[in-house]
């Protein structure tokens, strides 16, 4: 099972994670926006960080976690994945309500409302070159899962879907959020969200194994 303490060390490395990403990130962002996503992915998690050193630190409910994450989140980043990524945990906490320790079913419907939280949330289509790219192939893949292989296992084929979706976004032409204004000229380019997105699950498989 994973624990509370599970989660935390999860949070924890997405900190480090989006903190090595930094620049990357930015870089991205530069070519299909303001140069910005890595900052902000950084200043987000920074704050989340703030929490898990301090009134998290022995948290043994995992919703609670979460939706101090979402809510720490959306109060510290200003831009467009402020409001994405904080309603992903909130939907997230939902599917694990009082909950200290996760069973294999509850990750799956954890990361299932994440996702889905996300795609409400922004209204993007598959296709449209965001963050969604990334998640909806996830979704998919989780959607399907029925505990016939180890969760681990399977996450990593979850994972695989994921990084084809982040890849997929670079011959696509932007229909969402800053990039889109670019149109033809946002061909070539990954997109920094779809990359994020596919860091925070990669980054999930990493502390499962
Ligand atoms: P901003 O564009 O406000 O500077 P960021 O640079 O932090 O925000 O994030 C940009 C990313 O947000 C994009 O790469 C894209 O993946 C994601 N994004 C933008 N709009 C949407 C949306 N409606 N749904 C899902 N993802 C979106
Ligand atoms: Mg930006
Ligand atoms: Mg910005």
């Amino acid at each position: 099972n994973f624990s509370a303490q599970d989660l935390l060390a999860y949070l924890k490395n997405v900190v480090h994670v989006m903190e090595e990403n930094k620049d990357y990130l930015c870089e991205l962002d530069r070519k299909l926006g303001d140069g910005d996503h890595g900052v902000t992915m950084s200043i987000g998690w920074q704050a989340v960080n703030e929490k898990l050193e301090h009134e998290l630190k022995e948290e043994s409910d995992c919703s609670r976690i979460c939706i101090t994450t979402g809510r720490t989140f959306l109060s510290a980043v200003g831009s467009s994945v402020g409001p994405l990524y904080a309603t992903g945990f909130l939907k997230g906490a939902k599917a694990i309500q009082n909950k200290s320790e996760l069973t294999e079913e509850d990750l799956k419907n954890f990361w299932i409302e994440f996702i889905k939280g996300i795609k409400e949330r922004g209204q993007a289509e598959v296709g449209d070159k965001t963050m969604v790219d990334t998640l909806h192939p996830a979704l998919e893949s989780l959607s399907a899962y029925e505990n016939n292989m180890s969760f681990v296992e399977y996450f990593t084929k979850t994972v695989l879907s994921a990084k084809q979706g982040m890849e997929s976004t670079k011959d696509l032409l932007s229909k969402r959020g800053r990039s889109s204004r670019l149109g033809e000229r946002s061909i070539g380019n990954q997109d920094p969200g779809a990359t994020s997105a596919y860091l925070m699950l990669e980054t999930f498989l990493q502390t499962l194994k």
